[in-house]
């Protein structure tokens, strides 16, 4: 049974999950061929091979095709080594000075697509589309359970991003409580609104626009940058230049608009690092009210817009970066975007 405990010491929570140990060892750094471990036949992310997962939560699939059998495009599960789960009774419990939920909440996997060895600089435009619109659904529904305050949507490629199965997928940590990052970051979004009047993201893009050096890509709705303070080298990230506040408010004319600029964005990341590894990490702001955001919940549409965050895991972390929670990054994001803007014109 997993718990979610609240640390005093550094004011943060910790999933204490025994059911994740139960992984396939798939992903450890002393198998440095992941891939070798789950062939298309025995992988129970790929098509034909339904019955090895659990039930299905929803999918988007050809038309006169049944869950759970083949004919999908996209689909999602809970995960097998769910961390939490909503069956579990939600409560919020003391021990003496410590506090904890009992491990309810939601873990689910978004099996991206059919495509086992697919990558996202060859995904088709469809592939993008299909991806981001069942994950709006997944969370727009799962915004409905009030007992659910927050969503963590993320996505691992590749061994040093801490993937375990390499079929192209996506997870999502539905949670009770709000990790105290993402409280502190809302607040800094809303006295940076009550100070200045503006939104403090459509400032970050203003000066980007300005400085003309970090911005790599644009489409209708987006604009990708390597960010000034790049904590990863060729960090990215993509922002929405005006209105949308929530991924769940996305229109299809967004999407469409996103999937456009990460197609293009994966094709020049491929062409200047090669193969590598990535995490993928999609911000969804505090899904309903409880008293860790009241200062500023009602104001969310007005201080924040969408962000999509993409790091490359070029480098392992080290003693300092977990020890000082600060990154050293050997490359600087002006040259990282200089070759990312290069690697067009040598088309
Ligand atoms: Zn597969």
């Amino acid at each position: 049974m997993s718990e979610i405990r609240y640390n005093f010491l550094y004011d943060r929570y910790v999933i204490i999950s025994p059911e994740r140990l139960h992984r396939p060892p798939i992903g450890r750094l002393d198998t440095p061929d992941i891939s070798q471990h789950s062939p298309r036949s025995t992988c129970p992310f790929c098509e034909g091979n339904e019955s090895k997962t659990t039930p299905e939560i929803t999918s988007i699939r050809e038309a006169e095709t049944k869950p759970n059998q083949k004919g999908w495009k996209t689909r999602v599960i809970p995960n097998l080594y769910r961390a939490l789960s909503i069956e579990t009774p939600h409560l919020a419990q003391t021990h003496g000075i410590f506090k904890y939920h009992q491990g309810f909440g939601a873990h689910e996997v978004i099996i991206d697509t059919t495509d086992h060895d697919s990558t996202l600089d060859k995904w088709p435009h469809e592939t993008f589309v299909n991806w981001l619109t069942i994950m709006r659904e997944r969370v727009t529904n799962l915004r409905k359970d009030f007992r659910l305050k927050s969503i963590v949507l993320f996505k691992n490629h590749g061994i040093k991003a801490g993937a375990t199965q390499t079929h192209p997928h996506t997870q999502l940590i539905a949670l009770p409580v709000i990790p105290t990052q993402q409280l502190e970051l809302y607040r800094r979004y809303l006295h940076y609104y009550q100070t200045n009047k503006r939104v403090m993201i459509e400032d970050m893009i203003v000066q980007e626009y300005s400085d003309n050096m970090r911005i790599i890509l644009e489409s209708h709705s987006f604009v990708a940058f390597c960010p000034f303070a790049s904590e990863y080298p060729f960090e990215l990230l993509i922002c929405a230049k005006e209105g949308l506040s929530r991924f769940e408010y996305i229109s299809e004319q967004q999407i469409d608009s996103l999937s456009e600029l990460l197609s293009m964005l994966f094709k020049r990341l491929e062409k200047v690092l090669g193969k590598f590894d990535y995490n993928i990490s999609i911000e969804i702001p505090p899904l309903n009210k409880d008293h860790s955001c009241e200062e500023f919940y009602d104001a969310i549409d007005s201080i924040t817009r969408f962000t999509m965050r993409i790091t490359p895991r070029v480098y392992m972390l080290a003693g300092f970066e977990t020890t000082a929670n600060m990154m050293i990054n050997p490359v600087s994001p002006e040259r990282a975007a200089s070759k990312l803007r290069e690697s067009h014109s040598a088309r």
